[in-house]
């Protein structure tokens, strides 16, 4: 069987992030694509918040200049999913990885960024306007709706912060919310109500996205009058929630209630030894491409810091 220094599961800022700082210090680091290889940011058009590209960068490209750094020292980077782990609970010991269901690797350190998902409504006009003008990240895509009216769905701090992101950058949000509250927490529902250009809609679900080449307009309904509604808006936020790709660890890793994997405060460390995550699959709070580049950074150094104890 295969034994490596360190695998990266995972191929989005933070797992290149990892793999170039693992590779440059010869650690001679594997990495494992996924199924999306790229992972979010390939979903995204333009990237204009990524430091360092001053006329912003399409999503793709930059994962792809991204993945030729992490190649040019050394990583090396597999198509494949990794589809079981059995973690090692012995300092040192080797951890099991199976690709694909099939073949089966070791490592002594694995850093895990696998990302997470978000969630979408799934309706049809949803996904066929995605990228035109359907955005599940409004601190990515806000920008672009600058002057121009938006719709966004959910009521948690997820929704609540990025409608008053939004409520910045555009004449009128419409908050859509399917309940009659908020999830949201107090301050944060205090700030919704307190933002002159925020329209909450209570009880009122998505029918579909209208328009041509992109969204023009949101057709809505009143969930206890039946009433149906359009509202005029060219950008369509989907706030209601990411799924952390975590399955695989169920039983092995710690997570909170969602998913996410619990990380010691400082540091990326989880509580099996030699085993990291950084980026979303850790982080419910800020979920941006830099940070998770920042977290993939910490996971190489914290991965070479506990190599060194056994070689
Ligand atoms: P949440 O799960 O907290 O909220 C999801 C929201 O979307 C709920 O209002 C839910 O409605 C709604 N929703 C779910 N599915 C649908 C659907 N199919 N149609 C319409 N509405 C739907 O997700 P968040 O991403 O907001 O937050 C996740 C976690 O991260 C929370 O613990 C939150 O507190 C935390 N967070 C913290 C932040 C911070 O501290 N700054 C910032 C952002 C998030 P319903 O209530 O009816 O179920």
């Amino acid at each position: 069987m295969e034994q490596h220094n360190v695998v990266i599961i995972g191929s989005g800022p933070a797992g290149y992030t990892a793999a170039i700082y693992a590779a440059r210090a010869d650690l001679k680091p594997i990495m494992y694509v996924g199924l999306q290889p790229g992972g979010q940011l390939t979903t995204t058009t333009e990237v204009d918040n990524f430091p360092g590209y001053p006329q912003g960068v399409d999503g793709n490209a930059m994962m792809e200049d991204l993945k030729n750094q992490a190649e040019r020292f050394g990583t090396d980077v597999r198509w494949g999913m990794i589809s079981s782990v059995v973690f090692s609970d012995t300092p040192g010991g080797f951890h099991t990885l199976t690709v694909d269901e099939g073949m089966q690797i070791q490592a002594q350190s694995v850093i895990i960024a696998t990302g997470a998902t978000a969630k979408y409504l799934g309706l049809p006009s949803e996904e066929k306007f995605m990228g035109h003008g359907v955005s599940a990240c409004a601190v990515c895509d806000g920008f672009f709706y600058k002057g121009q009216n938006v719709v966004i769905v959910g009521g948690g701090d997820t929704a609540a912060e990025e409608a008053s992101y939004l409520a910045k950058l555009c004449p009128k949000v419409t908050m859509l919310v399917r309940k009659g509250e908020l999830r949201a927490s107090k301050a944060m529902q205090n700030r919704i109500m307190n933002t002159a250009n925020i329209e909450v809609r209570w009880h009122t679900e998505t029918v579909e996205l209208l328009g041509d080449q992109g969204v023009e307009a949101v057709k809505v309904r009143n969930l206890q009058t039946g009433v149906e509604d359009v509202i005029e808006a060219s950008g369509f936020f989907v706030a209601i929630g990411h799924k952390p790709n975590t399955d695989i660890f169920k039983g092995q890793l710690e997570m909170d209630e969602v998913g996410y994997l619990q990380i010691q405060l400082g540091s990326t460390k989880t509580r099996k030894p030699g085993v990291f995550a950084a980026g979303d699959v850790a982080d419910k709070v800020y979920r941006q491409a830099i940070s998770a580049a920042g977290t993939g950074c910490m996971a190489a150094l914290d991965a070479e810091r506990y190599l060194a104890e056994f070689h």
